[in-house]
């Protein structure tokens, strides 16, 4: 009989995945579809970053590495995140780990004790309820509202709090692109403080902001202390199979995850961390070239539905995601996909498939080439016209 705790991991969510595994069994089956349901670029990594991993592997960097990650690769990620916040930030504040799962995954076991509770903001990243399971602590949802732009109010964060170890967050937002306003990001910080919970700050795309800037709530006054963030070259550098990523939050923190590491994935590559310092020292310009066709296409998404009234986008401010409302229709997230795949082959994901809060919706990844994302938009947007 297997543990109830790996038992427990999956779970959560509606069904809304299917018409995903549809679209892309009858893409297989050599049918035109158009995917908008991959969260995965449409380039891969840089060749300069290939060959820094190439010439590090060829030179015998294929041993165990330490634990923790290379002194050089953590100090480069502290003075990253130093010049986000202007906190000061070293090494031992950094630990690397094989991607953002894995960071998610650490900081969670790190803070939650087994039955303690987790509060995470729905709509969701999919995997959030089965990691905060998988360490054997409660998720407890918090909705962050359509009409509020997905910003979660401080109320429901209050409420959601009381008696909570954690609070999750992920500003810029997968699955709804929101960018949290430096308003909810001191709300977020008051309500951490207020309650005496660890903040977990998922910043995978803290690269792609195209609305305002880019807030870490480890900036915050006296939030160093309780924040952990998670990060992670997947997005910012197009880097999702080398898994590589980082927590960085306070030294004892570090250290136990370290501890935690050495009995779990004992380190990442020491090639990929070679790439990984490599990628960094490009510096911002290198992830502005990752993110540039992101922040086109999020112009793309928004000129090809202004003025509609049957399928809305909200505000897309950050990330590769579009939330588009399709309320009006009177259809569910998931019966409009389901419909949308048949009528135009045309796949994304329902909203209801990130939690309750995204009802009503469906989320359009912009990961595909302009041009077929362009034609994808006035389709949905022709789509959705015939159903009011
Ligand atoms: N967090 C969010 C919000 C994500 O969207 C993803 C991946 O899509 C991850 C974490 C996982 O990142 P990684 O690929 O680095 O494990």
């Amino acid at each position: 009989k297997l543990s109830s705790r790996i038992t427990h991991i999956t779970g959560g969510g509606s069904d809304g995945w299917s018409v995903h595994y549809r679209a892309l069994a009858l893409k297989a089956s050599g049918a035109p579809v158009t995917l908008l349901s991959m969260g995965e670029h449409d380039t891969r990594t840089d060749p300069s970053i290939l060959a820094a991993m190439d010439a590090a592997a060829r030179g015998g960097n294929t041993g165990y590495s330490p634990v923790p990650g290379f002194p050089s690769l953590r100090k480069a990620v502290a003075a990253r995140i130093e010049r986000q916040t202007g906190v000061p930030t070293g090494p031992d504040n950094v630990i690397i780990v094989p991607g953002g799962q894995a960071a998610l995954f650490a900081a969670h076991h790190a803070v939650c004790d087994p039955g303690d509770t987790a509060v995470f903001i729905d709509p969701y990243y999919a995997t959030y309820p089965g990691t905060i399971r998988a360490v054997g602590a409660v998720p407890r949802a918090v909705l962050a509202h359509a009409d509020n732009g997905f910003q979660p109010l401080r109320a429901d964060l209050d409420a959601a709090a009381k008696g909570a170890k954690s609070l999750l967050v992920n500003s810029p937002n997968n699955p709804t692109g929101a960018v949290y306003s430096e308003q909810t990001m001191h709300d977020i910080a008051d309500v951490c403080r207020d309650n005496d919970l660890w903040l977990i700050s998922d910043e995978v795309y803290d690269t792609q902001v195209w609305d305002g800037t880019h807030i870490s709530p480890r900036a915050l006054p006296g939030m160093a202390e309780r924040t952990l963030i998670v990060n992670s070259m997947s997005k910012s550098h197009a880097m999702t199979g080398s898994r590589v990523g980082w927590v960085c939050g306070p030294a004892e923190v570090i250290h136990a995850i370290h501890n935690l590491a050495t009995h779990n994935t004992y380190g990442v590559a020491g090639f990929v961390q070679d790439a990984a310092l490599f990628a960094l020292g490009q510096g911002a310009a290198a992830e502005e070239a990752v993110a540039a066709p992101f922040r086109r296409r999020r112009q793309i998404v928004m000129d090809a539905l202004a003025g509609q009234n049957a399928v809305r986008a909200a505000p897309i401010s950050g990330a590769m995601y579009a939330m588009l409302d399709v309320r009006a229709t009177g259809m569910s997230g998931e019966d409009f996909a389901n419909a949308l795949l048949d009528a135009e082959l045309i796949g994304v994901m329902p909203g209801e498939s990130f939690g309750a809060g995204g009802a009503g919706h469906i989320r359009v990844a912009m990961t595909v080439a302009d041009d077929l994302l362009a034609d994808a938009l006035r389709r949905i947007a022709s789509f959705a016209g015939t159903l009011v």
